[in-house]
């Protein structure tokens, strides 16, 4: 008998969650304003709204976490993490942060002024929040594949290469100081970028002399995909392609409370000292001193640990693999989910799971609140209340796809507890016919407005 695939890890000390009643779900949503970030935890059963610093830490990490040197400056944490960045990534230069979109509030502000335009592939939500807060534009160059759900393509986070050279040569070189490709690109779906892709646009990019950074949040994760479908990487490392990926890169921003599984955390790479300079005097304005940057010793010795853990093949494929269990048994259900699976989540297609409701009344949304009240599983919206309004219009943005995320957290749930968030999954499906309505707004804050935004019921 062919022995079958199984956790590469054990458990060494577990958490109680608690079951709920649907009637305590129906009181409970009420109250958070049918807002999911306003549920208190203990609320919820299974809780798939991020994968974002949820992750379970290893025995290493915690150990790891007792050596600490919590030294203002020149910390031994600091030399170590400096170590394991510029040995896993490649980058010689790093800042530490206190997770992904400080990194990115640093970077900025060295490197993006107002009018700028910063094309890249599903910019993610603070990512364009923090480029459009400097009054700059986003501006989406993902290949159109991505957004059709069913589709079946290999690399759907890849850069369309025709529309990101239609920007560069729309717009003088000194409104572009920097193009930012997302691996893996979360807003549309956990999808991977290929290297053959990577190497495309930092050609492209080298022609009209712009540096290129990676939103890095899961590299490790996008590594992965690359050996299982790239075939010139089928039999490389994935410590060695996460280095070619990284080659393709004049810097990174990384929030390493994803691939690098600790639960607060992030990182700047560079290749430039200049750059590395520049930036530094905001990490001391906005983030601490640049031997720490928002972290304590302990954490960055975490961290360290962290980037080797999430590079391990056996993990990844743990966790890959977790993954696509849940999202096999929606498929195999005829529910519609983004294909193929991403890394870290399911992306529930809700316009399609929820036909019926206009788009005006928040369907991602009104799938997510259904499936809490359901079995007290938290997903998370990735549609029109994310998609915010247009800076400019002030009118409501709808995206191409209205999704609902259930992220997976890394090393913390069972295939046990995915088999009980796919039946949760089924019965709203069986029936979806009855939700015929959706939500409105009653309040929401003039940019990120999902976070704590407050809406009820339409009647
Ligand atoms: C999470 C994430 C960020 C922001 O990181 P935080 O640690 O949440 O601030 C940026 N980009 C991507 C792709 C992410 O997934």
């Amino acid at each position: 008998m062919e022995l079958p695939f199984a956790e590469s890890y054990k458990m060494k000390t577990v958490e109680h969650i608690r079951r709920s009643t649907r009637e305590e779900r129906i009181r409970w949503i009420k109250e958070a304003r049918y807002n999911l970030f306003n549920l208190r935890s203990s609320h919820v059963f299974i809780d798939l709204l991020t994968d974002s610093g949820t992750g379970a830490m290893s025995d290493k990490q915690w150990s790891a976490m007792m050596l600490g040197d919590e030294s203002y400056a020149g910390a031994s944490s600091y030399y170590k993490l400096k170590e394991a960045i510029t040995d896993i990534t490649g980058f010689d230069y790093f800042l530490p942060t206190h997770q992904g979109r400080a990194a990115e509030n640093v970077l900025f502000s060295t490197m993006i002024k107002e009018g700028d335009i910063v094309p890249g592939n599903s910019h993610f939500d603070t990512t364009k929040g923090h480029i459009e807060f400097r009054k700059a534009h986003a501006i989406d160059c993902t290949i159109d594949e991505a957004f059709h759900t069913e589709l079946d393509h290999p690399f759907k986070g890849n850069v369309d290469l025709g529309k990101l050279e239609a920007v560069l040569k729309k717009y003088p070189k000194e409104r572009i100081p920097l193009i930012m490709v997302t691996i893996t690109c979360n807003s549309s779906g956990g999808q991977p970028v290929s290297i053959e892709n990577m190497k495309a646009v930092k050609k492209l990019a080298g022609q009209y002399d712009i540096p290129v950074f990676f939103d890095s949040a899961r590299f490790a994760e996008n590594a992965y995909f690359i050996k299982m479908r790239e075939e010139a990487f089928k039999d490389k490392p994935i410590r060695e392609i996460v280095h070619e990926m990284f080659a393709q890169a004049d810097g990174m921003t990384m929030s390493s409370k994803k691939d690098a599984i600790v639960n607060m955390g992030g990182f700047i790479g560079f290749r430039s000292r200049e750059l590395f300079e520049k930036a530094s005097m905001f990490t001391i304005m906005f983030e601490g001193f640049i031997n720490y940057g928002g972290m304590s010793g302990r954490d960055m010795n975490a961290l360290a640990q962290g980037l080797y853990e999430g590079t391990e093949f056996d993990y990844l494929e743990t966790r890959i693999n977790q993954v696509a269990y849940l999202g096999k048994q929606l498929r195999d259900y005829g529910i519609p989910i983004q294909y193929p699976y991403g890394g870290h989540a399911i992306f529930i297609d809700a316009k399609r799971f929820l036909p019926n409701l206009p788009k005006e009344e928040f369907v991602a949304q009104t799938l997510g609140v259904e499936l809490y009240i359901e079995g007290g599983v938290r997903g998370v919206e990735i549609g029109t209340l994310l998609a915010d309004r247009d800076p400019d219009t002030r009118k409501n943005r709808y995206p191409e796809l209205e999704l609902l995320r259930l992220a997976i957290p890394r090393r913390v749930y069972t295939n046990n507890h995915m088999d009980y968030v796919a039946a949760a999954v089924i019965n709203v499906f069986d029936r979806r016919r009855e939700i015929t309505k959706g939500l409105k707004i009653l309040k929401e804050a003039p940019i990120m407005r999902h976070f704590t935004v407050e809406l009820d019921r339409v009647r």
